[in-house]
């Protein structure tokens, strides 16, 4: 089987699995699924959360708090796909993952080179995009957080990944600084 086909079957899952997790969103509005796929093949979904008092929990929130439970952190996750479609009207929306709040959560707990898939209702996928690209373009001073200086000042228990640096991220370590030392100083992935 050519490499390409077994890529869109993962994402064919992938989806499937986003669309089937946004069916619990506990919402009165909009209504998200995600799914991450793990570089061990895992699947895990996230489904938002809405309440009528205190504060919700997006899917990528959810998600996260699953992947975690099962021991993933950082360079375990390979991508994320995600489903939005808001209660208040039928048109197809898309939507770009949430700024600062999830693009710092997802940056805190997974990686830049994290892929970010967005797909439609139907399982259309409008676009895809790494989460350094989604947050490289906020202007400084403002940054999404956090950076490794922050990291390394505040080191948190429990984020080694379970899995070695996947192969695919080789030349990201190699080439980008600041990426090989998230992975060798905070992460302490093995390679
Ligand atoms: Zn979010």
């Amino acid at each position: 089987m050519p490499k390409s086909t077994k890529i869109d079957k993962t994402i064919k899952k992938a989806i499937a699995l986003a669309l089937a997790a946004r069916e619990n969103a506990k919402s009165f509005r909009s209504k998200v699924g995600i799914a991450f796929e793990m570089y061990d093949g895992r699947l895990i979904p996230g489904f938002n959360i809405e309440t009528y008092g205190h504060k919700g929990n997006h899917a990528e929130e959810v998600g996260l708090i699953i992947a975690m439970s099962e021991g993933y952190s950082g360079t375990d996750f390979r991508r994320m796909i995600e489903v939005y479609q808001d209660a208040g009207h039928e048109d197809i929306e898309v939507f770009p993952a949430c700024p600062l709040d999830c693009w710092g959560r997802l940056l805190e707990f997974t990686h830049p080179y994290l892929e970010i898939v967005v797909a439609d209702i139907h399982g259309n996928i409008h676009y895809s995009t790494m989460l350094k690209e989604m947050v490289s373009g906020i202007k400084p001073p403002a940054q999404v957080y956090p950076s490794n200086k922050i990291r390394l000042a505040k080191p948190k228990s429990n984020i080694t990944p379970k899995l070695p640096l996947n192969k695919r991220l080789k030349p990201m370590y190699d080439s980008d600084l600041e990426f090989r030392q998230y992975c060798d100083e905070v992460l302490k992935v093995k390679h």
